[in-house]
């Protein structure tokens, strides 16, 4: 279905963006500009927290803001770029004191809470790697992630410990120190052996010189969202803050003295690369939610905070966009100037929302956990087509190729042709190993390519479409049914707010399309309704493509960072077994 294109020319943002001329800006591009923009470290070498926080206290704004705490109960607490610095050089004294050595993985689960990202910074300026688990996670998941890092260090609160440590403490054979958040936790040597994060870094000095780590040191340890398998631990080294810095720029238009909201948790990396990094190496003010998603509250939160660049995903826009218009209208949001989403494909509906009830489109953009940062983006200063992920960063060659028996890669120059995307290695924040999958990390990588997964096509003004993940592609009576297509359209539909759909198999045409869908609040199941939405999908899809079936639905199950996961639909729907369950958040939202 044709939305017709959002014109720069109408964009508040575009007229004094970061990036005014893609093509000149991608002819002109070397990631020495942004080495150069970061500098060094005073001794040589390359540190993701001194490029971050320390930089900006050399320069003299070490007075300005750099992170808003917004506690559950609202309760507010501030940080200056100086006293990131001083609070994170006290959490790496504290590891030098406990005898973590650079290299040592430090975990953390926690909340969104202040200690979460000094403990991010501290370790980092330590030399060791930082990875951080969603504080949601069971004990299982904890345990597999932990022992597969070997982490020496868990941060994390006494309650959380208890319920999700405790369990399983006698199998995380590397960890020899456990830090407690919180002012009753762990007070000295306490029953868990664990020390008090408050009191330690209290008795922690404040001067600290940070590691002389060099750009192809190990700094994070993420784990992939498990969307379509068991999660994947992905190294990434310091050199990837230079991507994180320039994409900011770029991709979301971050400069000194914005607030900028990521609303995504650290424990997906999104949360780290965009929610502490990025951010801060670009001088704005971050802002962290301690609270989950909550309509009202973030409408508030965008206002008072006088946000100025948001960066979002696809899950939350879409609970946004049931609440309809009024929250917007009831508030100021003045202040908002770029608003971006991630992690999954935003249907055009919602870039279209966006405008109607912001004044603002969002941009979308993509990436994986193994790109480190955003890849292929929506700018500012340029037209949008909704649907479209965008252009490739300035710096990335982004294809559309086919996997050659003989082991080599096509590249595909026919615009519209459906392939798989593929980016030329040597980016700084490209993952550099699966930890402990060799040959799983080989194969992602061949005749010069890194190969994504992802299915996608390419247009001819180079704007690239998602299809699927190649998991999730549908092959039906010949045609490659892309999932995201066909719940694009279910969605244009008044009734629906949600859509997932799965291929099933099928004597005749090999397999059919199923559509799950959740309907908006207040709207009844029907029979009725249920053959009004297949009539809209043949309408707009045709027969080949238009689902077979459809059921409603109350919820989808997702991930933690918000993504469908189709595998486990379909696994029900086949009784087959459910996998790797570690991710998902819950079947209802
Ligand atoms: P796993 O690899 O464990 O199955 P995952 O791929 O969901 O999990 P992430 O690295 O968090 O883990 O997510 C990256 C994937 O998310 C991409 O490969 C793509 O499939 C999807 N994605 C991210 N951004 C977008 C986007 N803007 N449009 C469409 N898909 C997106
Ligand atoms: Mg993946």
């Amino acid at each position: 279905m044709a939305f017709a294109t959002i014109g720069k020319a109408g964009k508040a943002a575009a007229a004094a963006a970061r990036l005014t001329d893609y093509d000149t800006a991608c002819a002109n591009f070397t990631w020495e500009m942004a080495r150069r923009e970061l500098g060094e470290l005073p001794g040589g070498g390359l540190n993701i927290a001194y490029a971050a926080v320390d930089r900006h206290v050399a320069a003299g704004k070490g007075a300005r803001l750099a992170l808003r705490w917004i506690g559950k109960d609202d309760r507010v607490r501030d940080f200056t770029y100086a006293d990131l610095r001083g609070a994170s050089n006290r959490f790496a004294n504290l590891l030098r004191r406990l005898g973590v050595k650079p290299g040592e993985a430090v975990f953390t689960l926690l909340g969104r809470q202040p200690a979460l990202y000094i403990v991010a910074l501290g370790t980092l300026k330590a030399g060791c790697v930082f990875s951080p688990l969603f504080s949601a996670f069971g004990p299982e998941p904890v345990e597999a992630r932990m022992s597969k890092g070997r982490g020496a260090v868990l941060v994390t609160t006494a309650e959380l410990y208890r319920r999700k440590v405790a369990p399983i403490r006698d199998r995380l054979t590397a960890l020899r120190q456990v830090i407690l958040v919180g002012d009753s936790a762990g007070s000295g040597d306490g029953p868990l052996g664990a020390l008090n994060f408050e009191t330690a870094l209290a008795a922690s000095s404040e001067s600290f010189e940070v590691a002389a780590s060099r750009p192809e040191d190990i700094a994070l340890l993420h784990f992939t969202s498990g969307t379509t398998g068991k999660p994947k631990g992905a190294i990434h080294v310091h050199e990837a803050v230079l991507a994180h810095h320039i994409t900011g720029q770029y991709a979301l238009d971050l400069r000194e003295g914005d607030v900028f909201w990521c609303t995504a948790d650290p424990g997906w990396v999104t949360g780290t690369s965009y929610g502490i990094i990025a951010p801060l190496t670009n001088g704005a003010t971050l802002i962290v939610d301690e609270a989950e998603f909550d309509g009202p509250r973030w409408f508030r939160i965008l206002a008072e905070q006088k946000v100025t660049v948001w960066y979002t995903a696809p899950t939350a826009i879409r609970l946004l966009m049931k609440l309809g218009a009024k929250p917007v209208a009831d508030h100021d949001l003045s202040h908002l100037r770029f608003m971006a989403s991630v992690g999954e494909p935003l249907n055009p509906e919602a870039v279209v929302w966006g405008i109607e009830a912001f004044g603002l489109p969002f941009h979308d953009n993509w990436w994986q956990t193994e790109t480190g940062g955003i890849m292929i983006a929506n700018f500012a200063a340029m037209d949008i087509k909704p649907g479209s992920m965008g252009k490739p960063l300035p710096g990335i060659e982004a294809a559309i190729v086919r996997r050659l028996e003989d082991g080599r890669v096509e590249k595909t120059e026919v615009a519209g042709a459906t392939g798989e995307l593929a980016l030329r290695p040597g980016w700084p924040s490209m993952f550099r190993g699966y930890l402990d999958e060799e040959e799983r990390y080989r194969k992602c990588f061949a005749d010069g390519w890194y190969l994504s997964g992802d299915l996608a096509t390419r247009d001819a003004d180079g704007y690239f479409w998602f299809v699927g993940r190649s998991d999730d592609v549908i092959k039906s009576a010949g045609h490659l049914i892309g999932p995201f297509e066909v719940e694009s359209v279910l969605m244009e539909h008044a009734a629906v707010a949600e859509a997932a759909v799965i291929g099933i198999p099928d004597p005749v045409a090999g397999e059919i399309v199923k559509a799950y869908v959740a309907l908006k609040n207040g709207i009844a199941e029907s029979e009725a309704l249920r053959k009004e939405l297949l009539g809209h999908a043949r309408r707009h899809l045709g027969a080949a493509v238009a689902p077979r079936e459809i059921v409603f639905a109350r919820g989808l199950p997702r991930t933690r960072s918000g993504k469908i996961m189709r595998r486990l639909l379909k696994a029900r729907e086949l009784g087959l077994p459910e996998g790797d369950l570690s991710t998902l958040e819950s079947d209802t939202k």
